[in-house]
C-alpha cells in the first residue's frame, strides 16, 4: 500500500469542511460543480442532501450556502455569488490561493503573467482572473512558442504541473525578456505520489490504482505505472476487482489518486488479501 495513497491535505480538508456541514445544517446547501471528482463521494453527499449545482443553475431562492471546491474559482464570479445573499462557503486549497494571491501581485506590479497549466483547468481558469488582461497560459507540454511578451514578465504555476514543465517554460523565457519572477506554486503531493508509485512499480507483479475514473490525477498514476510495463488496473471501487488479474503474482501493489477516500482504498486491500494474499505484516 502507497503510504500517500488518497486524500490530499487540500482535498481531506474540503471534505472535512463540507461533511461537516452535511451534518450541522444541510438544508440549502450545494457545491459548486463537484466538491471532487469521486463519484462514489459525490454519491455520498447526494445521500446527505449536498448537490453539486453548475454556476447557471444557481436559484437565488433555493441555495442558503454554497461550497467552494479545492481548484477555486475566478474572482468575477467569487465577487458575483458574494454578493448574492446566500453564504459562500471558501474551500479552495490554500495552495492555490497562494497562487492566485501571486498572480495578482505581479500583475499589480506591471508584469506580464505567464500561467504554466492547462488551459481548461478550472484550476487555471481561476488564476487567469487574477493575472490581468495580457496574462496568457502555457500549456506544458507544447513546444513553446512565446512572442511579443514585454519586458517583465511573471510566471505562476497551476499546482499539480511537473517540475520539467517550469525548467523548460523557465529556459526559454530568460531568453527573451529582461526580468523574470518565478512563483513555484507547484504542489509537492502529485510529484511525490508519482516518485513513491514509481518506486513501487519496481517491487510488484500487478498495480491496483484506485480513483474515479474522471479523476486526471488517479489517470495519471494508471498511465505512470502502465509505462513501467507492471500489469495496471484503474478501478473505481473493490466491485470492479478481477480474481484473474493476480495469477501468478507474488506482489501485488495499491495505490489511488488524490481524490480517494480512505474508506474505498481500505475497502481495496480486503478485498484483494481475500483474493489470494496476505499483507507483509500478516494481517
Ligand atoms: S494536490 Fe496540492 S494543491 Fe491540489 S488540492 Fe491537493 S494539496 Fe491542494
Amino acid at each position: 500500500m502507497a503510504k500517500r495513497a488518497g486524500f490530499c491535505f487540500g482535498v481531506k480538508r474540503a471534505i472535512d469542511i463540507t461533511f461537516d456541514i452535511a451534518e450541522k445544517d444541510k438544508e440549502g446547501v450545494f457545491t459548486l460543480g463537484p466538491i471532487i471528482h469521486n463519484p462514489q463521494v459525490i454519491g455520498r453527499l447526494k445521500k446527505e442532501g449536498i448537490l453539486p449545482l453548475d454556476v447557471g443553475d444557481i436559484d437565488d431562492s433555493k441555495v442558503r450556502a454554497l461550497i467552494i471546491r479545492t481548484h477555486g474559482i475566478p474572482c468575477d464570479l467569487y465577487d458575483n455569488i458574494s454578493s448574492r445573499g446566500f453564504r459562500v462557503i471558501d474551500a479552495t486549497c490554500p495552495f492555490v490561493k497562494k497562487a492566485q494571491e501571486y498572480a495578482r501581485l505581479l500583475a499589480e506590479n506591471g508584469y506580464q503573467v505567464i500561467i504554466l497549466g492547462e488551459k481548461e483547468h478550472p484550476e487555471v481558469k481561476g488564476l487567469v482572473s487574477y493575472a490581468g488582461s495580457d496574462a496568457i497560459v502555457v500549456d506544458g507540454d507544447v513546444p513553446l512558442k512565446l512572442k511579443g511578451l514585454k519586458s517583465k514578465v511573471g510566471i505562476v504555476v497551476q499546482t499539480t504541473q511537473p517540475v520539467d514543465a517550469l525548467k523548460r517554460l523557465l529556459s526559454t523565457v530568460i531568453e527573451k525578456v529582461k526580468e523574470v519572477k518565478v512563483y513555484n506554486t507547484i504542489c509537492s503531493s502529485t510529484a511525490l505520489r508519482l516518485k513513491e508509485t514509481q518506486q513501487m512499480c519496481g517491487r510488484v507483479d500487478v498495480m491496483v490504482v484506485v480513483g474515479g475514473k474522471n479523476s486526471a490525477n488517479t489517470t495519471q498514476l494508471a498511465n505512470l505505472c502502465a509505462s513501467l510495463n507492471v500489469r495496471t488496473y484503474h478501478i473505481e471501487t473493490a466491485d470492479g476487482l478481477d480474481d484473474s488479474w493476480f495469477e501468478g503474482a507474488g506482489r501485488v501493489g495499491i495505490t489511488a489518486g488524490a481524490s480517494t477516500p480512505d474508506w474505498i482504498i481500505r475497502d481495496v486491500e480486503k478485498r484483494i488479501q481475500d483474493i489470494g494474499g496476505k499483507s507483509p505484516n500478516g494481517k
